[in-house]
C-alpha cells in the first residue's frame, strides 16, 4: 500500500508523544528530528521537508501547544495540519467552464498512465457530476494509443473523437471541440502526445494544442512510483504549459509518497486526482486532508463512509442491522454481507482506511487477500440450507462433508464456524450494552 513505510515510521514517533500530560521542547525537538528523517526516506523534496520541519516546530514549541492539557496531542493535531496544507490543504476540485463545454487537456510523459487517466476521468465527470464528455484521441505518436483510447471509450459507451494517426494533434483538437459543440458535450478531454522525455518539439506541439484549444483545465499525470522524478517533470511541465491541477496515478501501489507530499510545494500545483488501480473506476478525488489522516494512522473514514454509500442497499443494510440486534443473523447473511463489502473494493485498501487499523496487534502481517476470502466464501456456500440457519446442526460429520464440498480442511470449517459464533457473542454483548441507548448505525 501506498504510505506504508513512512505511515508506520510517523506513527511509531507520533505514539511516543501522542499520551504525554508533558512535552517539553527538547520532547518537540527530539520528534521533529525523527520525523524528517522519515520524510527524507520516504523521497519527499529536501526543501520541502525542511520547511515543513520549521513549520511545525514553531508551531509545537509555540506556547499554547506545550502549555496545554494535552500537548502530545496538539503536537499531533499540528503535524497532521501541516501535513494537510502540504498537500494543497482543500480539496481542489476540476474546472466548468461558463460556457460548455469545459476543455481539459490531459499531458504527461509516455507510461504515465494518461491515456487510461483520460478514460477514468470521463467515467467520474458522467457518474459523479452527470456530465457527457467527449474523448479525444490526439496521442499520435505512442503506437496504440488512438486504439487504446477508443477501446476504452467503447466500453463506457462514450464517443471518441480521433482523426488517425495522419492528422496533426492541432487540428485534431480544434475539429473535436467543433463536434464536440453540435453533439452538446459539456467535456472535452483531450489526450495529448506523450514521449519518454522531455523533449523541446513535445513542448512546442502541446503549446499550440494549448493556444487553439484554450484549456480550461490542463491535467498533468504522474507516476507517483516516480517519486522526485515525478516532482522533476512537474516542475518542467510547469514552467512551459502553466499546469492547473495534477494526478498522480498508481497510488495503490507501494510507492514512498515523496511524490505526493511534494508536488504541491514545488509547483504550487493542486493534486485534483488519485489512481487507484487500473480499472476505469479507480479514480479518486484527492482530498489532502483525508490522506494527511491515512499517513498519521487515523483513518480515513470519510471516504469509507462514501464507498459504503455507493456501494451498499441501504434497505439491506438496514435489514442486516435489525438481524443482528435481534441474534437472526444467519450464515446467508453473512454471505450477503461479504458481497456487499467485497464490491467496495480490495480489503486491505478498506481496512487501511479504518482509524487505528495499523495498530490492532497482528493486523500489520494479515494478508487479507482475496483467496482467503474465497475460501471462507466456499465453506459457507458448501453448507445446506438448514446449515446456513442453524449452524448448531453442523456435527462431524458435515463437517467433513462441507470441508471436502468446498475444498478445505475440517480445521478451515471449524475455525470460521467458531469465528462466527464469537462474533454472534459479540454481537449480543454489544446489543446488551447498548440497550437503552442511541442505536448505533452498522458501519456497512
Ligand atoms: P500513457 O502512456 O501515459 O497513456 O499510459 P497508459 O494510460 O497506457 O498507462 C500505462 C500503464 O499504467 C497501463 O498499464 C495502465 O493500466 C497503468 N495505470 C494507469 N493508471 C494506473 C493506476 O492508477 N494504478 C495502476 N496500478 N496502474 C495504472
Amino acid at each position: 500500500m501506498a504510505f506504508e513505510g513512512l505511515a508506520e515510521r510517523l506513527q511509531s514517533t507520533m505514539q511516543k508523544i501522542r499520551g504525554k500530560g508533558k512535552v517539553s521542547e527538547a520532547d518537540v525537538k527530539e520528534m521533529m528530528r525523527e520525523v524528517r528523517l522519515a520524510l527524507l526516506e520516504a523521497d519527499v523534496n529536501f526543501k520541502v521537508v525542511k520547511e515543513f520541519i520549521a513549520r511545525v516546530k514553531e508551531r509545537a514549541i509555540g506556547q499554547e501547544v506545550l502549555k496545554s492539557l494535552t500537548p502530545g496531542q496538539q503536537v499531533i493535531k499540528v503535524v497532521n495540519e501541516e501535513l494537510t496544507a502540504l498537500m494543497g490543504g482543500e480539496q481542489s476540485k476540476i474546472a466548468v467552464a461558463n460556457k460548455p463545454p469545459t476543455v481539459v487537456m490531459m499531458v504527461g510523459l509516455q507510461g504515465a498512465g494518461k491515456t487510461t487517466t483520460t478514460a477514468k476521468l470521463a467515467n467520474h465527470l458522467r457518474k459523479k457530476h452527470n456530465r457527457t464528455p467527449m474523448l479525444v484521441a490526439a496521442d499520435i505518436y505512442r503506437p496504440a494509443a488512438i486504439k487504446q483510447l477508443e477501446t476504452l471509450g467503447k466500453q463506457l459507451s462514450m464517443p471518441v473523437f480521433s482523426l488517425g494517426d495522419q492528422v496533426s494533434p492541432v487540428q485534431i483538437a480544434e475539429e473535436a471541440i467543433k463536434k464536440a459543440k453540435e453533439e452538446h458535450n459539456d467535456y472535452v478531454i483531450i489526450d495529448t502526445a506523450g514521449r519518454l522525455h522531455i523533449d523541446e518539439e513535445l513542448m512546442d506541439e502541446l503549446k499550440q494544442v494549448k493556444e487553439i484549444a484554450k484549456p480550461d483545465e490542463i491535467l498533468l499525470v504522474v507516476d507517483a512510483m516516480t517519486g522526485q522524478d515525478a516532482v522533476n517533470v512537474a516542475e518542467s511541465f510547469n514552467e512551459q504549459l502553466d499546469i492547473t491541477g495534477v494526478v498522480l496515478t498508481k497510488l495503490d501501489g507501494d510507492t514512498r509518497g515523496g511524490a505526493a507530499l511534494s508536488v504541491k510545494s514545488v509547483t504550487n500545483t493542486p493534486i485534483k486526482f488519485a489512481g487507484m488501480g487500473e480499472k476505469v473506476d479507480q479514480l479518486e478525488p484527492f482530498h489532502p486532508e483525508r490522506m494527511a489522516s491515512r499517513i498519521l494512522g487515523m483513518g480515513d473514514v470519510l471516504t469509507l463512509i462514501e464507498k459504503a454509500q455507493a456501494n451498499v442497499d441501504e434497505e439491506k443494510a438496514r435489514e442486516l442491522e435489525r438481524k443482528m440486534r435481534t441474534m437472526d443473523f444467519t450464515f446467508d447473511d453473512f454471505l450477503e454481507q461479504l458481497d456487499q463489502v467485497k464490491s467496495m473494493g480490495p480489503l486491505d485498501e478498506l481496512l487501511g482506511m479504518m482509524p487505528g487499523m495499523n495498530k490492532v496487534k497482528g493486523m500489520k502481517n494479515l494478508q487479507v487477500d482475496d483467496k482467503q476470502i474465497g475460501r471462507v466464501e466456499a465453506i459457507v456456500r458448501s453448507m445446506t440450507k438448514q446449515e446456513k440457519q442453524d449452524p448448531s446442526v453442523i456435527n462431524a460429520s458435515r463437517r467433513r462433508r462441507i470441508a471436502k464440498g468446498s475444498g478445505t480442511s475440517i480445521q478451515d470449517v471449524n475455525r470460521l464456524l467458531k469465528q462466527f459464533e464469537d462474533m454472534k457473542k459479540m454481537m449480543k454483548q454489544m446489543t446488551n450494552m447498548g440497550k437503552g441507548k442511541k442505536k448505533g448505525k452498522m458501519p456497512f
